[in-house]
């Protein structure tokens, strides 16, 4: 019995068709999951995984919306990481176009790597991430201990 991770998935708007069809691709692979995606990525992960649900999985299904990212979606996924209570992050970022949020997604790709959340950027790199043999298993992220910086002076 695999334990059901918590998978942020984000994908700006002209990587949002990677999005829609890497999730439908696998979809047999995500559905055992709850995913918790940005406003719009997670409406239209929502209407892709509804379309052909298999009568196996009726219940299966968990997507949590958060604010559209421009709308501070980023940020409330920055915060759910620092929280503990993301396990793995898929981010389709647009390498070709600035958004108006910029900040947001470089604090959310800072975070992630603050908190060696494992992140996929790119098609390839998410089929790799989850077909991972640690993708199947209780694999907990190791944490650094930040108590001395903690304790620092200033
Ligand atoms: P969206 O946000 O899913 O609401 O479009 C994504 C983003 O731009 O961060």
């Amino acid at each position: 019995m695999i334990k059901r991770k918590n998978i942020a998935l984000v994908a700006h708007d002209k990587m949002k068709q990677d999005m829609v069809e890497w999730v439908d691709w696998n979809r047999n692979l995500l559905l055992p999951h709850k995913m918790i995606c940005t406003g719009t990525t997670g409406r239209l992960i929502e209407e892709t995984l509804t379309k052909e649900q298999s009568e196996e999985t009726p219940s299966a299904l968990e997507v949590e919306r958060l604010k559209s990212g421009p709308l501070g979606g980023d940020q409330q996924l920055g915060a759910m990481i620092a929280e503990g209570k993301i396990d793995v992050l898929i981010f389709f970022w647009d390498p070709m176009e600035p958004q108006p949020h910029d900040v947001d997604v470089k604090a959310l790709l800072r975070i992630a790597v603050l908190y060696n959340i494992p992140t996929a950027s790119n098609r390839t790199s998410a089929d790799y991430l989850i077909t991972s043999p640690l993708f199947q298993k209780d694999y907990v992220a190791k944490q650094k201990n930040w108590s001395s910086y903690m304790q620092r002076q200033v």
